[in-house]
């Protein structure tokens, strides 16, 4: 717990957790993880006295922001979210055990069903106040002025920021993602709803126009400076810009997606961290967000067919040790997504051969060296990683010493 600016203070923990005291009580800011919230409250508690809550804010529906709204609400609160709040809800928690399951692949740690204890339910919110983009919700409480914005962000189409006018304060929630700078995560790999890059630029032009001097992100440290800030927040946008209309152009002068996808790279003067948001997936973002997931090449993509199926018949016209040989090649020149491609079509025809097996994992051992030099894209190591344990799992036995730490 630590007081950030005058009378406002955060509670850290997987998503931090904002009391702001007035002269007629407090204001939340998010309301951390569920399994942390019950402490990070008792700590804010302490530091603003045990003073009336009158409104509790929720960035956004993600589970490590909304998860102590319950243990905040004693019924007098306004609870206050996003206009879409409710529908990002709703989709998150019927996915629930789909997404729970993709997490637990890249989240080794998770418990291996999603936890079920009625304490620890943090969705089925009922916000008394749903802020829509069209009406900002200005208030007073006590000596303080507040504006809340509902702004389409990095992480989700219901962030919402809180604005203080007199004092230059943005909580941003997740607007600009888990760091500050960097390029946003309109990919996410679990598996959520494409985001929305040109209504998430709109919005970093609001947030332009308030001139913020101080930003309290729901995740990280406290980011200040105006000028520091705007010229960040320029260049966020600038580079989402500039990757949408690279793909646009890509799109409409028939270059394909894979091609694109292999060039695209941010100009020197954009470039930003992209250990969270990767360009080429957000390009593939972009480009299937615009045009869906028909690619208009191959017929069969229209029906209930995958390429998997016909991998056995592929067994009986592959020569295995030429096979073997061209793939050998491609690794030697570091061309490993071809490497890739190749060892997946002999893995889904011959999945016991060991020759495969041992390539498979040299080939995830080379996509994870360079991606640590390159990006450093942590979805991508936490992908490349499960992988290499699935290869230790299934084979013990093998050379294998899982990943690099
Ligand atoms: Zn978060």
């Amino acid at each position: 717990m630590t007081e950030v600016a005058s009378r406002i203070y955060r509670a850290t923990g997987v998503g931090s957790s904002y009391a702001i005291l007035t002269s007629d009580g407090a204001i939340i800011f998010d309301t951390g993880l569920v399994i942390q919230a019950a402490e990070q409250r008792e700590k804010l508690l302490e530091a603003i006295g045990h003073v009336p809550v009158r409104k509790i804010f929720l960035s956004h529906s993600h589970a490590d922001h909304v998860g102590g709204a319950r243990f905040w609400n004693d019924g007098t609160a306004e609870l206050v979210a996003h206009r879409e709040f409710l529908e990002e809800q709703r989709y998150l928690t019927e996915l629930n055990p789909y997404l729970h399951q993709r997490n637990r692949v890249l989240f080794p740690w998770l418990p291996e069903q999603p936890l079920t204890l009625p304490g620890l339910n943090f969705r089925g919110l009922s916000p008394d106040r749903l802020v829509s983009p069209e009406a900002p919700f200005a208030f007073s409480v006590g000596d303080r002025s507040f504006v809340a914005l509902a702004l389409s962000g990095a992480e989700g189409s219901d962030n919402l920021v809180l604005w203080l006018p007199d004092e230059g304060i943005l909580f941003s929630g997740d607007f600009f993602g888990p760091l500050f700078p960097q390029f946003p995560n309109i990919f996410t790999m679990r598996g959520e709803k494409t985001r929305r890059p040109f209504e998430f630029m709109r919005a970093i032009d609001q947030i332009l126009a308030l001139q913020p001097t101080t930003l309290l992100p729901s995740h990280g440290s406290v980011v200040s400076g105006s000028d520091y800030i705007a010229s960040n927040m320029l260049r966020i946008r600038d580079a989402i810009g500039w990757v949408h209309d690279q793909t646009v152009s890509a799109m409409n002068a028939g270059i394909p997606l894979s091609q694109l996808m292999q060039t695209i790279s941010l100009p020197a003067h954009m470039n930003l961290d992209e250990s969270h948001g990767k360009v080429s997936w957000a390009a593939k973002s972009i480009w299937e967000y615009y045009a869906t997931w028909f690619h208009f090449d191959r017929t069969s993509e229209l029906y209930g067919v995958d390429q998997t199926e016909v991998l056995p018949d592929l067994s009986r016209m592959i020569d295995i040790n030429m096979a073997l040989t061209i793939i050998d090649d491609h690794m030697a020149h570091k061309r490993w997504e071809k490497a890739m491609l190749l060892i997946e079509l002999m893995l889904g025809s011959a999945p016991h051969a060991a020759e495969v097996r041992e390539r498979h994992r040299q080939a995830l051992l080379g996509l994870r060296q360079r991606a640590e030099i390159t990006e450093h894209n942590d979805y991508e190591l936490y992908w490349l990683d499960a992988q290499l344990r699935k290869i230790k799992a299934e084979d013990p036995t093998s050379t294998a010493n899982g990943p690099p730490h």
